[in-house]
């Protein structure tokens, strides 16, 4: 529990539970917690842990589940390769995601934070039970803090070190298996370590950066540093589902006297509310503070106390503002979530329109620049051009190409066209056109590029001819 001076009621507003009142950073020691919801929290956080380290082994047609290759610009998303040229696509992803996220924040509050989020995952489920194990409950751990070094506490922080580096270590090889592929992660581990110089400083890099946010930073992520965090105030409104302490039914708060009738609230001041919440605050001062991520701790707590003193459990619980205040219960559909839901699915459909008509290829073709036209004997005129298609799918593709606009030739100088997996192809080529087929000087083209007698993508360009 972080340890606060409080001058007025309201005082906790005024600054994050974890600075003390000269700037200084208060060190949580968060009470062990245990209950109902940590148990299923704990169940949530096994399958997501083993989704995200299995995820980057997953392929699908041959490309990884997920890859946000920022350095080569490449990303693919559930199997699906996306390349600057679809930059408009995802785009309408993000919004998607952006509107998705915020509606469900207005109705269910900060339940990601508590349930989801991979920095409460991380720091919650895996190094702070890690801690537990090693340091043991949280009176020992300060107890071990204010102690002189000493064998126990060198051995102690000493494993824990190396454990917390261990963890780092494994994910930030995932995160990188993320980026880059976990083939290019394979060779990157197995090669010459002096041929990838670039990716180990990554390794050691994004190493240090997790255990410096798990093993110090910790719960200042979600109240200093996410921006999900800090735009919960414009987000939530009175009808969000929220952790929340029933005040109507807890206040007055009064201590517990065995065999005494209590004619105080149901709240008996026990503090175990605060002293099990991971950033330091007290529930009781109100629901949507700031540094609240919703993990639950306290309700697990304060059932446990509600259950001994025969009181019935939910004095903290998930609710809404509106509902504790008026003592209704929660509402899941408002005007504001029926107009936000109505956006999502409008972006949604435009969303998978696009997927569904978007090219396997996509092709840019040019004249090749300072080349006029040629006449030739035939009575035909060609133009010389540039070609360059990128493969959008895992599989190799020979390409032809044909004039879809008018009769005419096509003919690839040098060799035939070959679209690499995931890569692009360049080449030059003549398209040759009937001179009685062209409109004009400047005339209009379509050219088809096939693979297989299938056409893949289409290119529109100018073909240049002399005057009639
Ligand atoms: S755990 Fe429950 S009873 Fe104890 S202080 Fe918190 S709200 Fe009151
Ligand atoms: S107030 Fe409760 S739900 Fe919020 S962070 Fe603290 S323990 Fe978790």
């Amino acid at each position: 529990m972080a340890s606060k001076v409080q001058t007025s009621p309201d005082e906790f507003r005024d600054h994050i539970s974890t600075v003390d009142e000269h700037g200084k950073r208060v060190w949580v020691y968060p009470k062990k917690p245990k209950g109902k919801l940590y148990d299923y929290r704990k169940w949530v956080s096994y399958g997501l842990l083993t989704l995200l380290f299995v995820g980057p082994f997953i392929k699908i047609n041959g490309l990884p589940l997920l890859m946000l290759n920022v350095v080569e610009r490449k990303f693919v998303i559930f199997g699906v390769l996306f390349w600057p040229q679809d930059f408009f696509i995802l785009v309408l992803a993000f919004l998607a995601l952006v509107v998705f996220i915020i509606l469900f924040t207005v109705v269910y509050g900060r339940l990601f934070c508590g349930w989801v989020c991979p920095q409460t995952i991380f720091l919650e489920m895996v190094f702070r039970r890690i801690e537990y194990l090693i340091e043991g409950d949280y009176t020992k751990q300060r107890a071990l803090d204010k102690m002189p070094w000493n064998t126990e506490k060198i051995l102690k922080k000493g494993s824990k070190t190396v454990v917390f580096l261990l963890i780092s270590f494994i994910i930030a090889n995932t995160f990188l298996a993320y980026i880059i592929g976990i083939d290019a992660l394979k060779q990157i581990v197995t090669d010459n370590p002096m041929n990838h110089l670039g990716g180990l400083s990554a390794i050691v890099v994004f190493t240090g950066v997790f255990y410096w946010v798990f093993a110090y930073f910790r719960e200042q992520v979600c109240t200093i540093v996410c921006p999900y965090g800090r735009l919960q105030g414009v987000m939530l409104d009175k009808k969000s589902l929220t952790v929340a302490y029933d005040y109507g039914r807890g206040e007055p708060r009064g201590k517990f006297r065995k065999g005494q009738e209590r004619t105080e609230g149901d709240c008996i001041d026990c503090h175990q509310c605060v002293q099990v919440c991971p950033t330091g605050i007290d529930i009781r001062n109100g629901a949507q503070q700031l540094e609240c991520i919703n993990c639950t701790a306290c309700i697990d707590a304060c059932n446990d106390i509600m259950r001994l003193i025969d009181k019935p459990e939910g004095l903290i619980r998930y609710d809404s503002e509106e509902a504790i205040a008026e003592g209704k219960s929660w509402k899941l559909f408002t005007p504001r979530v029926m107009g936000y839901s109505a956006v999502l699915a409008l972006l949604l459909l435009a969303l998978s329109a696009l997927l569904i008509i978007r090219d396997n290829a996509e092709a840019t073709i040019l004249r090749t620049p300072g080349q006029l036209y040629q006449k030739t004997e035939q009575g035909t005129v060609k133009n010389l051009y540039n070609i360059s298609v990128i493969n959008k799918t895992n599989t190799e593709m020979p390409l032809t190409l044909k004039l879809l606009s008018s009769d005419g030739t096509i003919k690839v100088v040098g060799n035939e066209l070959v679209l690499p997996a995931q890569g692009i192809a360049e080449g030059v080529f003549f398209a040759e056109i009937p001179k009685e087929q062209l409109t004009g000087m400047n005339s209009e083209i379509e050219i088809g590029v096939f693979h297989n007698d299938e056409l893949i993508t289409t290119q529109e360009t100018k073909f240049l001819a002399p005057a009639k």
